[in-house]
């Protein structure tokens, strides 16, 4: 799977005198089993952009092919790309509606127009793979919590079988625990399953833990495309466009300053706390 935008340009307002870009000539690809994370101030072009990758919305300029076919071209068939390019939009519980939780993640393949027993085969094995038990599946997807419900709502894209998952903060309003569950198996669905993860964040702790990637958007423009440690490295540069990096980043750099010799571009609590840990040794021994 490959999935690159070429280009890209968008105006909400493309006939005005002065049209505004909300994206601006952004170009990237992203391939199979690749975890990218991608971060921005609010206004700064994520949702827009997102919208692109699976033909929700279309570029004024610029194309989005997809296994190296532009996907608005004629006939293209648009349906079937958002079934491998599936989108998790925020607060995704919003849009669960059936009344037993194994019913909402057959919607899609049921749309799909699969028979009945592959759609119970898909959606059987989407509840496994976000961590449902099977005693949930004549619940009502509105007695669950709310990490529960975001489960089932990712689980219901995940039963088309993508080969690339948008999400779209999807952890917003769930506590800790809650977060870290919900990343933790998207990771390990990029990992184990080769699916392509493209992960909207506003946590740069987050990030820093479950991404390989970092695409950071400012205005519009795609201003850095690295390895979080890299894109950390700029964290001054990072808080000139309203972001920053990992607090403990921070303290690494203020041990540093008060003359500890530690790797400052630590951007996990693990990392940090592997490092304080040698220098202690070290100092012992
Ligand atoms: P983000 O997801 O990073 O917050 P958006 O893609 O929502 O950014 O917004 C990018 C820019 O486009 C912003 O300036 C925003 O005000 C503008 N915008 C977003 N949606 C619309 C819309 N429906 N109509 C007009 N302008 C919009």
């Amino acid at each position: 799977m490959e999935l690159t935008l070429k280009n890209v340009s968008f105006s909400y307002n493309p006939d005005a005198k002065e049209p505004k870009y909300a994206v601006k000539d952004v170009s990237f690809t992203i391939r199979d089993g690749e975890f990218c994370a991608l971060i921005g101030h609010t206004g700064s072009g994520k949702s827009t952009l997102v919208q692109f990758l699976n033909g929700l919305m279309e570029p004024t300029s610029g194309e989005v092919l997809f296994n190296g076919e532009n996907i608005f071209g004629k006939k293209y068939p648009l349906k079937t790309l958002r079934q491998k390019v599936g989108l998790v939009f925020q607060y995704p519980e919003h849009q669960l509606f059936e009344e037993t939780i194994l019913k909402d993640i057959c919607f899609g393949p049921k749309n799909m127009g699969l028979p009945k027993e592959e759609q119970l085969t898909r959606a059987r094995h989407a509840m496994e793979l976000v961590g449902l038990p099977e005693s949930y599946e004549e619940k009502s997807p509105f007695e669950l919590s709310g990490g529960e419900k975001r489960r089932v709502a990712i689980a219901g894209v995940l039963a088309m079988s993508p080969e690339c998952l948008i999400l779209d903060e999807p952890t917003a309003g769930l506590d800790p625990a809650g977060r870290d569950d919900i990343l933790g198996t998207v990771r390990e669905l990029s990992d184990q399953e080769g699916i392509a993860v493209v992960l909207v964040s506003h946590s740069m702790e987050d990030v820093a833990v479950y991404a390989e990637r970092l695409l950071v958007m400012n205005s519009g423009t795609l201003v850095y495309d690295d390895t979080p440690r890299n894109v950390f490295r700029h964290y001054k540069e990072l808080e000139e466009i309203g972001l920053s990096a990992p607090q403990i980043t921070y303290v690494a750099h203020a041990l540093k300053e008060k003359g500890f010799d530690i790797d400052d571009s630590v951007m996990t609590i693990a990392e940090a706390k592997a490092e304080i840990l040698r220098i202690f040794r070290e100092r012992n021994s």
